[in-house]
């Protein structure tokens, strides 16, 4: 019997697309578990994000220095690292700001409107940087995924690949390796 691979999955600036059509995989996911554990996910109730991980799907733009820090250390942690839909391989919605910056995005969103006293808070405000951009402006990326979000069907023929390491014959011409 062949040994579990350990399966993470997370997202960073993304709107948690990706992980629903994930899940459209629906009766198909009992089919990949059968090979993968999933030891990191929002699916799962695990705080930490674990060591020796063999594939990480990451969804969103990486848009804070915590985003930084945390793809640093997933991509350490990571056998084989995947940008799972548009916005991790392109920048795509969030990157939207860049032309501006962010700044102007949180003077836009804040001060624009008809409100009695607009401000930008002060306080509880995340640390954003400039831009969003995406994964591999940071760290090496082993496979993309594009689509918005990729379909269920896509990231069931990559996941089955990847799980049988012939990611070489993956039947997607938009799958590209870094
Ligand atoms: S690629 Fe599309 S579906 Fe996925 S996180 Fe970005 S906006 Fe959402």
């Amino acid at each position: 019997m062949m040994e579990k691979l350990r399966l993470a999955t997370l997202w960073f600036d993304g709107c948690s697309g990706c992980h629903m059509s994930l899940l459209d995989t629906d009766e198909r996911l009992l089919e990949l578990t059968a090979f993968l554990d999933i030891v990191y996910s929002p699916l799962v109730d695990v705080k930490e994000f674990p060591d020796k991980v063999d594939i990480t799907c990451v969804e969103g733009a990486i848009s804070s220095p915590e985003d930084e820090r945390m793809l640093v250390r997933v991509r350490n942690s990571s056998r084989l690292l995947v940008a799972l839909g548009d916005c991790a391989v392109t920048g795509n919605i969030p990157a939207m700001r860049n032309i501006e910056g962010a700044p102007a995005m949180l003077r836009s969103i804040y001060t624009s409107g008809n409100g009695l006293q607009p401000q930008i808070p002060a306080l509880d405000l995340p640390a954003l940087n400039d831009k969003a951009l995406p994964l591999h402006r940071f760290v090496p990326v082993d496979l993309f995924i594009p689509g918005c979000p990729p379909g269920a069907d896509t990231l069931f023929t990559a996941l089955t690949a990847l799980i049988h390491g012939n990611t070489g014959h993956i039947a997607l011409p938009t799958c590209f390796g870094a």
